[in-house]
């Protein structure tokens, strides 16, 4: 492969193996009818428990895409987890290289989901430690084609991005960049592929996806930049500074919004391992984020996608 190309350019899909560092959660799921008034009490119409977390979310897409997926975080060594594992099997997630630890509680994420418009509300709970460097270098990298990192724990990220990205390796990896934290930005020229959130752009100050990524390419001058924005869809910029745009694509009804940025960067990630353009990858994936939305949780997603499917 010239030096030129992406390093992750393939010219015939074959099944990927791609590792994701982040988190995985409990989610509890108190779906309402109106989001409720604060000092208020009100019943939840339905309650669901799932496995959520960003990037196993990611990951659950890829497997269902086709992909070969491994997941690197922390368990907490109590009855939740057991949850996690189960959902993780299912979606075929190797979690062999993730860290034990006895004495903490698995993550979890009450999400209150306003049934008249999909809305979803969150109040997360966390005191697991992060999935650390020393963790991420027992990891043999060589079966991988791509390492997906959420933007958390900004340090240990950067160790690991760091170790992806020598010359020796060069391991194609996109970040998630969803929240606001401290020395974030200092990741930025280190992914290949940049996730940015809505949340994110409107903290800096941005009303849409476009201008924020005029923005942030001086932060980040070689990557594919993307940033997703709800309704409005989202937007993208190559490596040349080309942008495209892409309209939302709407359910006949919006059931359940949480976890459709995931689902959106599966979508991005995928459509870049099959070598497609970012403008086509760009529109499949707010496709399939809307299809998301229109489905409660991501289990069978690809199985009730009417396309198109590019596999
Ligand atoms: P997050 O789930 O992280 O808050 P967004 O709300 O920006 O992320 O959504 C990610 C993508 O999902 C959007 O770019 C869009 O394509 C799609 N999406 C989100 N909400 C809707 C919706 N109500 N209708 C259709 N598509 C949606």
């Amino acid at each position: 492969m010239s030096h030129s190309e992406p390093v992750w350019a393939v010219t015939l899909f074959s099944q990927m193996n791609i590792l994701g560092i982040g988190i995985a959660t409990l989610d509890i799921i108190n779906t309402v009818d109106g989001y409720p008034a604060e000092d208020s009490e009100v019943r939840a119409v339905r309650q669901q428990q799932r496995r959520g977390g960003n990037v196993t979310n990611t990951l659950a897409v890829l497997s269902q895409q086709g992909h070969c997926c491994s997941w690197a975080g922390v368990l907490a060594n109590e009855p939740d987890t057991q949850y996690i594992i189960d959902d993780l099997k299912c979606h075929n997630i190797d979690y062999r290289y993730c860290r034990h630890i006895t004495g903490g509680k698995a993550p979890a994420s009450y999400i209150t989901l306003n049934q008249r418009n999909g809305s979803r509300t969150i109040v997360h709970y966390r005191n697991l430690p992060e999935f650390d460097f020393p963790n991420f270098n027992m990891i043999d990298l060589a079966p991988y084609d791509w390492v997906h990192f959420e933007g958390r724990n900004i340090e240990e990220t950067r160790k690991m991005l760091e170790k992806c990205a020598a010359k020796n390796l060069s391991l194609p990896r996109s970040l998630e960049v969803e929240k606001v934290r401290p020395g974030i930005e200092t990741l930025f020229r280190l992914a290949n592929v940049l996730l940015f959130s809505k949340d994110y752009a409107a903290r800096q100050g941005f009303d849409n996806g476009t201008d924020f990524l005029h923005f942030i390419r001086k932060q980040a001058p070689h990557a594919i930049l993307v940033c997703a924005w709800g309704t409005q869809g989202a937007s993208a910029m190559d490596a040349n500074g080309s942008v495209f745009a892409s309209r939302a694509y709407p359910p006949a009804k919006v059931i359940d919004t949480t976890g459709a940025g995931d689902v959106f960067n599966a979508g991005i990630i995928d459509g870049l391992l099959r070598n497609q353009e970012l403008e086509q990858t760009l529109s499949a994936a707010c496709r399939l984020a809307g299809h998301k939305c229109g489905i409660p949780g991501i289990n069978g997603l690809l199985r009730s996608y009417p396309g198109p499917v590019a596999f």
